[in-house]
Order: structure tokens, then sequence, then C-alpha cells
């Protein structure tokens, strides 16, 4: 199923129309020759070769495609119509964890990130291909990622979601009583994560992340991931769950370069993703919000999700410690509810600031991607973010 869908020109075509992801891979190896000039490298789940091509392009010594997929077939033609690189790519055509490589690789390449970062279980091939085939000391592009996550308030979509199960109070539909499945049905409707571009107006608190150092992750670290969360609320509102995106770091030599999903950022294929509580949570100004994200995968390439977020008491009585609000669901990576396809009413006015909150966590480390907005403007508009 998985590497039949990859095997398909449209959704390689897809992936490369998201002019964000494909634009800043092209400026972080070309920023970064140094790291690719007289190298040997390996691109991990090579598509349609773009990638090869571009650290071709970067002055390459040798770089071996692999693709799992029928696609590796497409890539060969793609790399053999451009004449001035193919004699220095070879397309593999096999899964990394099992295809053998000729040399050790001076730097790895890959764009092995789905959804929430995590979702079609890739990075665990990018991993295992970091331990068969990555010379000591060698690199990876991109390489580390960070999950970035910060509760939201968005009475609409939450309004939305409920509403879907509404069908289910019918007492006489045909004569019918649906009503024994309307409980069944709405957590079913918020078992699904929201896919879609967000206003970063709507975060509720400032993010935290939980980052993945791809050098030095090991396969089995991946099977589960356990991130602990504490915000304090900016503002007075009710909490509808956790909103969620990532960015990975090329850590070139010469230029170091992030790639964001962020809310506000120009848009990519990958949208963002937010966990709906079907209880949502009342919270105060600078009250502290708590809880945990555990994403645990399963055997469809994708990640159960089970998410907790607490309010305590705030003001006389607070020492004491007593939880007044929990509310937690259990979410379903693998089924999102890709909601980009209804018109989002969020424009940017040309002279907004980004989001205060998202502000203060990214300007300390994300200063490089000032151009990027300038560069890259066009949003992809596409459906599904990867295999769905
Ligand atoms: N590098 C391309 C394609 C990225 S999509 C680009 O950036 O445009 C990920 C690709 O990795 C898919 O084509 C998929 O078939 C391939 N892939 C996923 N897991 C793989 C594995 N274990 N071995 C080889 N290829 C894999």
């Amino acid at each position: 199923m998985y590497f039949h869908y990859y095997g398909q020109l449209l959704h390689q075509q897809n992936m490369l129309q998201d002019y964000v992801r494909t634009g800043t891979y092209y400026a972080a190896v070309i920023e970064n020759r140094a790291d690719f000039t007289g190298r040997v490298v390996v691109d991990v789940g090579a598509g349609s070769g773009i990638l090869s091509l571009f650290a071709a392009q970067a002055g390459a010594k040798h770089v071996y495609a692999v693709e799992a997929s029928e696609m590796a077939e497409y890539a060969r033609k793609l790399i053999a119509g451009n004449p001035s690189l193919s004699q220095r790519i070879t397309v593999i055509k096999g899964k990394v964890e099992e295809v053998e490589l000729p040399e050790k690789a001076d730097i790895l390449i890959s764009e092995p990130m789905g959804t929430l970062l995590v979702n079609e279980r890739m990075l665990e091939s990018y991993v295992i291909a970091r331990d068969r085939f990555l010379a000591p000391d060698g690199k990876m592009f991109p390489t580390v990622g960070r999950i970035h996550m910060a509760p939201f308030s968005d009475e609409y979509l939450f309004v939305e979601i409920a509403n879907k199960a509404l069908f289910w109070q019918q007492q006489s539909y045909y004569d019918v009583n649906l009503t024994p499945l309307y409980g069944t049905a709405f957590q079913g409707y918020f078992s699904q994560p929201v896919v879609d571009a967000f206003d970063p107006r709507l975060l509720v608190a400032p993010p935290i992340f939980h980052v993945i150092d791809f050098t030095k992750v090991k396969e089995e670290d991946l099977y589960e991931i356990d991130v602990p969360l504490r915000f304090t609320a900016a503002v007075g509102t009710r909490v509808h769950g956790l909103a969620c995106w990532f960015d990975v770091l090329f850590d070139g030599s010469t230029v170091p370069r992030w790639l964001t999903t962020a809310p506000g950022s120009p848009t990519t294929h990958w949208y963002q993703l937010r966990c709906v509580l079907s209880q949502p949570l009342y919270v105060m100004a600078g009250q502290e919000i708590t809880g945990r994200l555990h994403l645990v995968a399963h055997k469809s390439q994708s990640y159960t999700i089970y998410l907790t977020l607490q309010t305590k008491m705030w003001g006389p009585g607070a020492e004491q410690g007593g939880i007044l609000q929990t509310s937690s669901g259990k979410l379903d990576l693998k089924e999102p509810y890709y909601r980009m396809s209804q018109p989002q009413s969020y424009t940017v006015a040309q002279d907004q600031q980004p989001h205060q909150l998202l502000q203060s966590q990214e300007l300390n480390v994300q200063t490089q991607d000032i151009e990027e907005a300038d560069l890259l403007e066009q949003p992809a508009q596409n459906s599904g973010a990867h295999f769905g």
C-alpha cells in the first residue's frame, strides 16, 4: 500500500510542488556545497530523485539514490535526462533496510517527515540507513527535527466536529432510533487529528518543543514518544486541544537552515495538526496547563496519540495542588481529518506580524528563516500530506 502510493508520479509531483519544502532543501544543499563537493551521498527514499540531483549539482562525487517503490524506474529516467549529473548518480531499487552499497556515505540526504514529523514511520528507515551506510562523523540532512506543541482555542472547529455526530441523535430516522450510536460517533470524530492551516492567534500559550536528533536517536526510541506538557496560558479562554507542527534543521557547515511548518509561516503540504479534545478546559490568564502527549507506534506505519491536558486550581487553595479539570483523548494519526478544503477565513494582512507567542520562541534559533518567506511565497495548494 505504502510503496504503491509513492510509486505514482502524481504524489511525487505533489511533494515537488510544495515550494517551501523543495525550495528549502535546494537552498540547504546549494548553500552548503562544501558538505557535498567531492563527497559520497546516499539519498534515503529518493522518490523522483530530486534530492540526488540537487546533491550532484552541489558537486557530489557520487550519489546512491535508494528508492523502494516503482518510482525508482522514473527516477532513473529523470536522472538520465540530466546528463551533466547522471554520471554521478546510481539509482538502487530496494529498501534502505535491505540494499547493499559499495561504499560508506559522507552525508545522507532524505525527506522522511510525515504529519507531526513522525507519521509514516519513515524516520526509522532514516535511522537504519544512518547505521548501515553513514561513515563515522558523517552528516545528515536533515540533522534534527522538533515537534512543537501549544494549546489552542477554536470554538468553530470544536462545534464543527461535535456537530458531525448530531446525525446520530435522531430518534426517528425512517422510524429507527439512531441514538444508541451517538456516543460512539461522537468519540469517533474526536479521534481524528485535524490537518489544516490555522491562524497562530488561536494559540493560548507559548509553544514548547520536543527534539529528535536524527544523528543520535535509536530506532527503538521512535516506537514510543512521551512528551510531558507544561504551558502558561497567556489569555483566559476555553482550551479545545493541542496544536502541533514540526521543523527540521539542515545543520550545514556553511549555513544552517530550518524548514518549518509553523502556523503563520508559508504553508506546506504538511499544514499543521490539531488534536481536539471532546471536553474543553477553562483557563485564566497566567494559569498553568499541564499534561502529556504520548505517541505509540502501530503496525499501519503511524501512531496512536494519547493526549491529556489538565489545569490546576488558581488563587487561594492552589498550594493544595488539587486538579480541577482533566481532559483526555485517544486519536489515530493514520486517520486525519483533512480540513483544508474548507476555505479559511484567516488571511495575513500586509503589515501583520507573526503571532507574538511564536515569535518569542523562534527568534533565537530561526533567524536564518527570514529570507525564506521572500524566496518561497507560494503555498502548496495540494491535498494530502504524504501517505494518507
Ligand atoms: N526524496 C523525495 C521523495 C520523498 S517521499 C523528495 O524529497 O521529493 C519518501 C520516499 O521514500 C518515497 O518515495 C518512498 O517510497 C520512499 N521510502 C520510504 N521508505 C523507504 C525505505 N524503507 N526504503 C526505500 N525507500 C523508502
